[in-house]
């Protein structure tokens, strides 16, 4: 192999591989291992994954047990290659958990929170790349930059949802850090991960919940089944409660690649959009990017 031959850095999710394919800007491949609707907390390698990760010069994963069914794999690789676990790399502090023990693993919910752990990422690929770190570097301030222009912008129009409504209820509990970072309060059906099945009494707890709110709006998410969702809008129905489907959120993968929805930033803006306008916030119909023109609602 020439000595300039372009580096192949594998990461899981795409929440890690398309902000470094924007940074990376062609002089390095990347090469994301899960796409559109694919859950990474039960996902489990092919054969032809193995053969990209053996072939990798570099590999990226989020770590905090989110590739459940991939870390004694990761584990074999990281002693013959550089395997940067990069939300592992952020300080305890920063981190959320969950039922007292472990982590929050959604780590990407929180834009300002996710930039640390991609620095993480643009770090590693510039030291197996030296010669084009700079150019690597430069790439991610302006990358960097847009998200936080993102964020404060997701953040003004958070506040314009009425104070009692600010509540985001879900399928699977990946909006933790979202919540925390926007000041919402996040209820969900099942746990971090959905690897366990959620009890018929959690949902009780929860059409309660809704019912002494006064919360009318759920959202799905694409990589849930609806199942628990539709249970819990049947649930306060029973009660009298009318409750009805905010719309579907982005949670552990992103949308189809070559749309904005399938970019990290588009994403982003894709769940902020349909929560504020949901609970009655002001949000353009188009996203603050004005790229959701496609929406349905
Ligand atoms: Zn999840």
């Amino acid at each position: 192999m020439p000595a300039n031959a372009r580096k192949n850095v594998v990461a899981t999710i795409a929440q890690i591989g398309e902000p470094l394919t924007t940074i990376a800007a062609g002089k390095a491949n990347i090469i994301m291992l899960m796409g559109e609707g694919v859950d990474p907390h039960l996902y489990r390698l092919t054969r032809s994954d193995v053969a990209k990760l053996n072939r990798a010069d570099l590999v990226l994963y989020n770590g905090l047990h989110l590739e459940a069914q991939m870390l004694g794999m990761m584990e074999r690789f990281a002693r013959r290659k550089p395997v940067v676990a990069i939300a592992d790399t952020l300080a305890d502090r920063n981190l959320l958990t969950w039922a007292g023990k472990t982590h929050d693993p959604h780590v990407w919910m929180d834009p300002q929170l996710w930039s640390h752990a991609l620095a993480a990422a643009v770090d590693a690929l510039a030291a197996v790349d030296t010669p084009n770190a700079p150019f690597y570097r430069a790439n991610a301030g302006r990358y960097f930059a847009k998200l936080s222009a993102l964020d404060r912008r997701a953040r003004a129009a958070v506040k314009t949802i009425p104070a009692h409504r600010r509540a985001l209820v879900t399928a699977h509990d990946a909006f933790g850090y979202f919540g925390r970072s926007y000041g919402l309060d996040v209820l969900a059906i099942q746990g971090i991960s959905t690897e366990s099945e959620a009890g018929i009494r959690k949902i009780e707890t929860l059409v309660d919940t809704l019912v002494r709110r006064k919360i009318a709006a759920v959202f799905v998410e694409t990589t849930v089944s609806e199942r628990n969702v539709r249970a819990l809008i049947e649930g306060a129905a029973a009660r009298g409660h009318a409750v009805h489907i905010g719309g579907a959120l982005f949670s552990d993968a992103m949308g189809a690649k070559g749309h904005y929805t399938g970019t990290y930033l588009g994403m982003f803006d894709h769940n902020v959009t349909t929560v504020v306008r949901t609970l009655g916030g002001n949000a353009p119909a188009s996203g603050f990017g004005g790229q959701l023109a496609e929406r349905a609602n």
